[in-house]
């Protein structure tokens, strides 16, 4: 899992990059694009642990035909505990997904867990 840096330079400037996994910013990262000095603080901020969403076609294929073309399995998983997933039982249109998304935008995934159980997403399908 990524992480941001914050950059701040000896006149103060301001700056941030995200990085991947566990890599720290490159060299040209850790230069201050307003007077080209280095960064004298980097601090590594770490992503918070909250739902990632996504939003799975159940489309079936077999011998060139397919089926569910317009349906979706929806889930959610932690960010920093992706082998944690929760799937919708049965799938739902897009509108639906997309209402089911909504619920879990912008929260701890603790909040995430328990909302889930609570509402047992299929009550954001229509
Ligand atoms: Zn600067």
């Amino acid at each position: 899992m990524g992480a941001w840096w914050e950059m701040r330079c000896e006149h103060g400037h301001g700056w941030s990059v995200y990085v991947q996994e566990e890599a720290e910013p490159a060299e040209e990262q850790l230069v201050c694009k307003e007077d080209g000095l280095p960064a004298v603080t980097a601090a590594r901020l770490p992503l918070a642990d909250r739902a990632e969403i996504r939003i799975v076609p159940a489309t079936w294929e077999r011998d060139g035909k397919t089926g569910r073309t317009d349906e979706y399995f929806f889930e959610i998983r932690p960010v920093l505990h992706p082998e944690k997933v929760l799937r919708s039982g049965s799938p739902m249109s897009w509108d639906d997904a997309i209402r089911c998304a909504a619920m879990f935008r912008g929260i701890p995934w603790s909040q995430a867990e328990r909302r889930w159980r609570n509402i047992r997403v299929l009550r954001c399908a229509k």
